[in-house]
């Protein structure tokens, strides 16, 4: 059987390994050079240290509406997990195609650009483009300068396709995502006067009590929506540091934690109602050490995924992608960021598993591709 064109370009994707951390200039540079043999132009937007960039192309038409296809260049690392082939060789192997970033989201990348490709040599009415960007797996930042162009640019897309691995099922939602970091202050003093000190790590016990009390709430009382497998705003500790010895009472403790909101709930109300908790946690230490407080600050956040089912962008995709119902995702994308700065439509439809992302041994069925080429096949003919 031949090689798929996407299939050929995504052993090129794979084989630049592109770890968050990495520039991802070499993977632009090839992306722009190929998109340069077929007469298609692109422009770049780097970062502040001129490291990564973000791409942008266009196909077809200028001055008219079109349809976006949005994808992130980095990768996830490979360390400490247990891979058993080449993570950064595209390995086919029973159908799957195995190598880090096949499903998340080099795939939906390889596929985007043979689809430009093809739309090169049609009569589009409509164009097509290309958004790729780079840090996103440390929560959507790369995009967001990007997003700074495209919105002070003439024209709006009319929909926004974020390839995200869905098994090519069509997506309208996913939560919000805030990133948070307390510091608590105590008093530092020897353990056996314990009670005429502060312990900072007591503080922090009590705000993960606060926390934990939260979502006790808002998982009782609070709004939900079926359409997610945990139906709530989800809070979360995920490190806790504190001390030094035992016989020291600590005078700092660090948390990070993280709210995922459904539309229904606004993270900064919970970060409120957090801050207020800290502050009467405060109140009582500050009794015995006035310096104690505890400082609660915004890390990075990125806005949820509500596109309405019923709108025209939905019902386009529908219309050549019939799908019985759209699905919301337990992870975050960037379709929130675009639909929030440019006011587009936006839907998740991408091939591969997110089960399958960010493990040892990651893959992508060729089946998946096959799909994904087929889907944006049919997307081209809506746009001649
Ligand atoms: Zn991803």
């Amino acid at each position: 059987m031949p090689l798929s064109r996407s299939r050929e370009i995504l052993s090129e994707l794979i084989s630049f390994s592109s770890i968050t951390r990495e520039s991802n200039l070499e993977l632009i540079a090839y992306v722009r050079a190929l998109l340069q043999t077929h007469g298609i132009e692109s422009f770049l937007v780097h970062d502040e240290t001129g490291t990564k960039a973000n791409l942008f192309a266009t196909v077809g038409p200028r001055g008219v509406p079109g349809v976006v296809l949005s994808g992130h260049t980095d990768v996830v690392p490979v360390e400490g997990q247990a891979w058993t082939r080449a993570a950064f060789a595209l390995t086919e192997e029973g159908g799957r195609l195995y190598g880090r970033g096949s499903a998340d989201m080099k795939g939906f990348i390889a596929c985007a650009l043979h689809a430009l490709i093809e739309a090169a040599s049609m009569p589009l009415s409509r164009p097509l483009q290309l958004a790729l960007s780079y840090d996103e797996e440390i929560g959507c930042i790369g995009v967001r300068r990007l997003l700074d162009v495209l919105e002070a640019g003439p024209e709006r897309p009319f929909l926004c396709i974020i390839g995200e691995p869905t098994l090519m099922q069509l997506a309208t939602g996913h939560k919000g995502k805030t990133a948070l970091h307390a510091s608590c202050h105590g008093r530092e003093g020897h353990s056996a006067l314990a009670p005429l000190t502060v312990s900072a790590l007591h503080l922090g016990v009590d705000l993960v009590q606060e926390v934990r009390q939260l979502q006790n709430t808002l998982s009782t009382q609070g709004a939900h929506d079926a359409a997610y497998d945990v139906p709530y705003t989800t809070l979360h500790v995920g490190k806790f540091s504190a001390g030094v010895a035992l016989n020291i009472v600590p005078k700092r403790c660090d948390m990070d934690f993280e709210i995922r909101n459904i539309a229904a709930d606004n993270p900064r109300d919970l970060v409120d109602l957090l801050q207020a908790a800290a502050s009467r946690i405060t109140a009582q230490a500050q009794v015995i050490a006035p310096e104690a407080h505890i400082h609660i600050e915004e890390v990075n956040a990125y806005p949820g995924l509500e596109t309405s089912p019923t709108t025209d962008a939905v019902a386009f995709v529908k219309s050549f992608w019939p799908q019985s119902e759209t699905v919301k995702l337990a992870f975050g994308t960037e379709g929130g960021l675009f639909s929030s700065r440019l006011g587009v439509p936006v839907v998740v439809c991408g091939p591969g598993s997110i089960t399958q992302a960010h493990k040892a041994d990651e893959y992508v069925e060729v089946e998946q591709l096959a799909q994904c080429d087929a889907f944006l096949k049919m997307l081209m003919a809506q746009l001649i």
